[in-house]
């Protein structure tokens, strides 16, 4: 728990969210600003950075975190998605503790 992290504060109930999922280790629920139909966010509760702060302990969690976006874009009727990880500053990241971005629905998303 970090005591500034809006995501740590989220993870343990301080602030409200449109909630998908929890179990002991993850939360998910949509993003407040979604860029598709369908946006959200999971989050291993422990207060990891970024991505580029996790190390060989984290490679279970890591596979976790991945492994559930298929299972929630399913019950969220996405029939595809688009996973995306912001890195630090220079790579779109604003919130400083780890998340996965899972969005789709609507229109086609653009090629990258
Ligand atoms: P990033 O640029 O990858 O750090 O993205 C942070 C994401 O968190 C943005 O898409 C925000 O819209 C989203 N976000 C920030 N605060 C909240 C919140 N309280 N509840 C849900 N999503 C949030
Ligand atoms: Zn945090």
């Amino acid at each position: 728990m970090s005591a500034d992290c809006i995501f740590c504060k989220i993870a343990k109930g301080d602030i409200p969210s449109k909630k998908i999922y929890e179990d002991d280790e993850l939360i998910a629920f949509h993003d407040i600003h979604p860029i598709t139909r369908v946006h959200f966010l999971i989050v291993p509760k422990v207060h990891i950075e970024s991505l580029g702060s996790c190390e060989t302990q984290h490679q279970v969690l890591l596979g976790k975190t991945l492994l559930l976006a298929p299972k929630l874009a399913r019950e969220q009727g996405l029939a595809g998605f688009r996973t995306m990880i912001n890195t630090g500053r220079e790579g779109g990241q604003e919130v400083f503790h780890l998340h996965v971005h899972v969005f789709g629905g609507g229109d086609s998303l653009p090629k990258v």
